[in-house]
């Protein structure tokens, strides 16, 4: 497949100088070096700018079917955390009902041009066994793999008991993994398998450091969350000592970490950060609203840490919609420090998301790397008078979607619908679900 007439290729996120307007051609999914082939199918994006596919690094799927909750707005995450909760517990988590909400958020995140999706999925029905937890990780995997999207899947907890969480995760990746894998991701590159606590106010060491021994014995990359108001608070109140110290001494500020939130970061703790190589996801479509405060990114960025975007979930965010979020990073940034450009926050929705998740193959278009793109229609009156197309994705339009998503050379969104599955359907069927409850 060939796309022929655009007016720029964001090839590399963090170079401009490597932005071209020739035709990009894709291979048994990847980006080609040389010229289209006769055989070659041709996409015209005339009027269209082309960037790399939208990495989600941060989302919490499962919140997809638990969106605007009453009792979940403007309140303390205190009371925001038992009251999603009970929600889940009320409507069951289960196979059939992360199916839905599995299905409901990547399909939004196809959508708004997010083609690889990091799903920190922490909660689990009481007392489920091992094998109860893969057959919920293979639903949400199945669920995002018949849409076409990529799936970074992570084994998370909060409050698990930490030898449960420990052996679930290594019979999901037992089963995942079972036919060969590169640092968790599979051949095809579809799949990732990840670990991750939610975080020192909620999970104790023991459950660090046994989920960390099982991603040592696969390869598998880590994340986790930090540095919001709630983490600190109860990090002091029960240990008198603050998260990242706390990481620090559980093994967990080592490369291959990536730590989301980070609102509060001390210039000390900024070092650190840089010293111990980990990766930072931010996301502000949560921590504005939940009154977290905003991340010092361009300070992260200028002390050398590779930063990505995330949307978090439904429960604090509403929408899975990065690009959004990409916009409101960068208009919020100005009020920490000096504000970001457009370029380095859609650098770091797409290859800084992807380099956190060790995927230097995402993120960028450049020859070798995984033909995942979005093609941008800026030809619209939303875009008139705009002199730098690429920063008006950003700055013009907000609520933008991309009229066509390839990913692994596929197309899964034409003339912003969805081809690999009915998008009417996947709202009848979560709400079907959440109106039906367990069975
Ligand atoms: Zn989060």
């Amino acid at each position: 497949m060939q796309l022929t007439g655009a007016t720029v290729v964001v090839a590399d996120p963090h170079d401009p100088s490597r932005d071209h307007s020739d035709p990009l051609v894709f291979t048994d999914g990847w980006v080609h070096h040389g010229p289209a082939t006769a055989d070659d199918d041709t996409l015209d994006v005339t009027g269209c700018v082309v960037t790399p596919g939208l990495v989600n690094a941060h989302h919490h799927l499962l919140q997809s079917g638990f969106r605007t909750l009453p009792g979940t707005r403007a309140v303390p995450m205190r009371d925001w955390l038992p009251r999603m909760a009970a929600a889940y517990a009320g409507a069951g988590i289960d196979p059939s009902l992360v199916s839905a909400t599995t299905a409901a958020g990547v399909a939004e995140g196809l959508l708004t041009g997010v083609t690889t999706v990091a799903d920190h999925h922490l909660n689990w029905p009481a007392g489920a066994s091992a094998e109860q937890t893969v057959e919920i990780a293979d639903a949400i995997a199945a669920s995002a793999r018949g849409l076409g999207s990529r799936l970074v899947y992570v084994r998370g907890s909060a409050r698990d008991d930490p030898r449960t969480a420990a052996d679930s995760a290594q019979a999901m990746a037992e089963h995942f993994l079972s036919t060969g894998h590169h640092g968790g991701v599979t051949a095809d590159g579809m799949l990732q398998f990840a670990v991750g606590p939610a975080g020192v106010h909620s999970d104790a060491e023991e459950t660090f450091r046994l989920l960390g021994d099982v991603a040592r014995e696969w390869g598998l990359r880590r994340r986790t969350q930090a540095n919001e108001q709630v983490d600190i608070e109860i990090a002091l109140e029960r240990y008198g000592r603050r998260p990242l110290d706390l990481l620090e001494g559980w093994g967990w500020l080592e490369p291959g970490v990536t730590i989301a939130h980070l609102c509060d970061v001390t210039e000390d703790e900024i070092a650190r950060l840089a010293q111990a190589g980990i990766t930072a996801t931010h996301a502000p479509g949560c921590d504005v609203p939940m009154g977290w405060g905003i991340a010092p990114v361009r300070r992260l960025l200028e002390a050398g840490i590779t930063v990505g975007l995330g949307t978090s979930g439904g429960g604090s965010n509403d929408a899975g919609h990065l690009l959004a979020d990409a916009r409101l990073a960068m208009q919020v940034s100005g009020l920490v420090g000096q504000q970001l450009e457009a370029r380095s926050v859609l650098a770091m929705a797409t290859a800084g998301s992807a380099d956190g998740l060790g995927r230097s193959d995402l993120g960028r278009l450049t020859p070798g790397s995984r033909a995942d793109a979005c093609v941008w229609d800026v030809s619209g009156v939303a875009d008139a008078g705009v002199a730098d197309p690429v920063g008006g994705l950003l700055w013009a339009s907000p609520g933008r979607r991309p009229r066509h998503v390839i990913v692994g050379g596929e197309v899964v969104v034409r003339d912003y619908a969805l081809v690999t599955d009915d998008e009417d359907r996947i709202v009848a069927a979560l709400e079907a679900r959440l109106q039906r409850g367990p069975a």
